[in-house]
């Protein structure tokens, strides 16, 4: 018989006794039954012989006092046999009786009332993944912290990279149970708790990790070889992962569910990526937008033109340079710029710098001469002059 099934059957029922029936009268009612049900005055009855069997079982356990008080503490456990199984559990937790009653039970109330044969139990649901009770929830994976670094454009466009990561997993050799038969014990320190009290104080109590379990709550008797008792692995695997595009220098991102495992069913951590972004040797980043800076000529800022201006990643693109731009002057290309959470992108951002020739010969050179000349009359630091006679 499972577990499951021997929680969920009510014993009571089956022997038709009040929860609170004395010994005398659970025995009494299973004599009664046992003579109207015995297989001797119902031969070939398939029906009658079932229930016999049941009868037999319920007075099997309700009528020895210590099982029956581990019956009861197990119903009130696992929630009046309603033993459903946690999330991330395969649903069947066939344990057998003996596990349940393995050990010299001792120890009141319903929520410390195992002693020894509990840890048989809980050996049990370790290796099948976990399920709740109360000493031995599922445990949510740690969150782990690292860090990538990105180049310019990756940062951009998004980029799936690969993260070598070492975390402390479950022991695979023992289920993370630290126990090398899978079947470890609750700690009678601290009772399976993991934690003891350090003393009280204005009213109210701080406790410490257990010392004996290192709170974990249970004890391995015949410890794990591969992880000397601690139920914990190191391990070191390579993921990938994805980076979203528009990621900035030194931020740091969550990705979830991508941290060490869970124990006992319960839920992996997060990842959280400190994201570095090398730099790029033509292209800036200002929040969404992308700069850069373009060289023009002094005619073509003066008389005006169209420009071509590299973009990341993308084809070039061309800018009208409108008569008379003055240096430094930004002019933004819509749509060409870092990716938004959105999707949609941020602006380019051009900036013109001015480029003055170092040589000049033949006709350019004549040229500025003539411009020279022609311009003669224009004095560029009158108005300089004018003002800084002012106040
Ligand atoms: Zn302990
Ligand atoms: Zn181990």
């Amino acid at each position: 018989m499972s577990t499951k099934d021997f929680i969920e059957k009510d014993f009571y029922k089956v022997l038709g006794v009040p929860k609170d029936a004395t010994e005398a009268e659970i025995k009494k009612a299973y004599r009664k039954l046992a003579r109207e049900y015995h297989p001797d005055a119902n031969k070939g009855n398939a029906k009658a012989e079932e229930r016999f069997k049941e009868i037999s079982e319920a007075n099997d356990v309700l009528g020895d006092a210590k099982k029956r008080k581990e019956y009861d503490e197990a119903r009130a456990l696992f929630g009046n046999g309603g033993f459903r199984p946690g999330p991330g559990a395969g649903g069947s937790f066939n344990f057998d009786l003996g596990d349940l009653f393995g050990g010299g039970a001792q120890g009141g109330g319903a929520s410390g009332g195992f002693g020894g044969g509990i840890g048989d139990v809980f050996g049990g649901l370790f290796n099948r993944g976990g399920a709740g009770t109360t000493r031995t929830q599922p445990r949510r994976g740690q969150d782990i912290d690292t860090e990538v670094t990105l180049t310019f454009t990756e940062a951009i466009e998004g980029a799936t990279v690969p993260l070598r990561m070492s975390s402390q997993s479950p022991c695979k050799a023992c289920s993370g149970t630290g126990d090398k038969n899978g079947t470890p014990r609750v700690c009678p320190t601290c009772v399976g708790t993991g934690q003891v009290a350090r003393g009280s104080g204005g009213g109210f109590s701080l406790t410490d990790p257990c010392p004996d379990c290192k709170g974990r709550g249970l004890i391995a008797e015949h410890p794990c070889l591969d992880c000397k008792g601690s139920g914990r692995a190191k391990s070191s695997r390579t993921m990938q992962v994805r980076i979203p595009a528009g990621v900035t220098d030194s931020q740091r991102i969550r990705l979830r569910g991508k941290g060490a495992p869970g124990e006992r069913g319960g839920p992996s951590g997060d990842l959280y990526v400190v994201v570095h972004v090398g730099a790029h040797p033509v292209f800036g980043r200002k929040d969404d937008n992308l700069t850069v800076t373009v060289p023009v000529t002094f005619t073509e800022a003066a008389l005006g033109g169209e420009i071509k201006v590299p973009t990341l990643g993308g084809p070039s693109l061309t800018l009208k340079l409108p008569p008379g731009t003055p240096n430094g002057r930004t002019m933004r290309a819509r749509g060409k710029g870092a990716v938004r959470k959105d999707g949609t992108r941020g602006d380019l951002l051009v900036t013109v710098e001015v480029s003055v020739p170092k040589d000049l010969s033949g006709k350019a050179r004549d040229a500025l001469e003539a411009y020279r000349e022609a311009t003669a009359d224009e004095d560029p630091r009158a108005e300089l002059f004018e003002a800084a006679k002012g106040a």
